[in-house]
């Protein structure tokens, strides 16, 4: 068991650029409740934390009942757009050959930990060819918001792999403290929702072909 390595995942913004559906469930959800809609940077800045957190920031002053309408608001609108037949949130470019060189060897599982719902979780992955591709699979659900490290210390519970063999790959810096909490290296990516410059990971990677060899440098293993 020790020889083995964990790569973990954040979704969205780092898998998937799924901003257009996010902002277009997010629009969707604050007409519902009469609010002014936050501009598009503010609402991207957010994607990742679990759908409260994300609400108790962009709109501080709502009480918790209307926060509750808003993320009821946004599940019903997110789940609606994905009854239209629409091409919405694509794989990021490279994402798919990625997964498959490390799935591909013995010593590598794979998780993801993602502010997604199990329901919206499934959905994108069935939507891409991925189920059963990940061995631990961590959502909002039964975890605090990132970047609470539980998410992280589940995925290493479930699979056995060490902290020091463990690598955290994101888009935001939820991701990269939940990392540094979880006691993981940390790759960030500098095409999803946080600039680049705010990361400040162990590795940042401007395309997905420089992830195996971002793996192999942090956790001391040659693929
Ligand atoms: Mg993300």
């Amino acid at each position: 068991m020790s020889d083995l390595r964990l790569v973990i995942f954040d979704v969205d913004g780092t898998l998937i650029d799924s901003q257009a559906e996010i902002v277009a469930a997010m629009t969707l959800a604050f007409a519902g409740e009469g609010i002014a809609m936050p501009d598009r940077n503010a609402v991207l800045s957010i994607v990742g934390l679990s759908l409260d957190e994300s609400f108790m920031r962009l709109c501080p002053d709502t009480d918790a009942a209307g926060r509750g309408r808003l993320v009821a608001g946004y599940k019903d609108a997110f789940a609606e757009l994905r009854t239209q037949d629409k091409e919405l949130g694509p794989l990021f470019p490279g994402a798919r050959a990625a997964l498959e060189v490390l799935q591909a060897q013995d010593h590598t599982l794979l998780a993801v930990a993602t502010g997604k719902s199990r329901r919206g979780l499934d959905k994108v992955l069935e939507r891409h060819g991925l189920t059963g591709v990940f061995h631990s699979e961590q959502v909002s659900d039964h975890h605090p918001s990132k970047p609470n490290p539980s998410m992280i210390l589940t995925a290493l519970n479930e699979t056995g792999v060490s902290p020091q063999a463990a690598v955290m790959l994101g888009d935001t810096t939820f991701d990269m403290d939940m990392g540094r909490a979880a006691g993981v290296r940390t790759i960030g990516v500098s095409w999803g929702y946080h600039p680049a410059d705010d990361l400040r990971p162990d590795i940042l990677i401007h395309d997905f072909q420089a992830l195996p060899d971002a793996v192999d440098q942090l956790t001391g293993s040659s693929s």
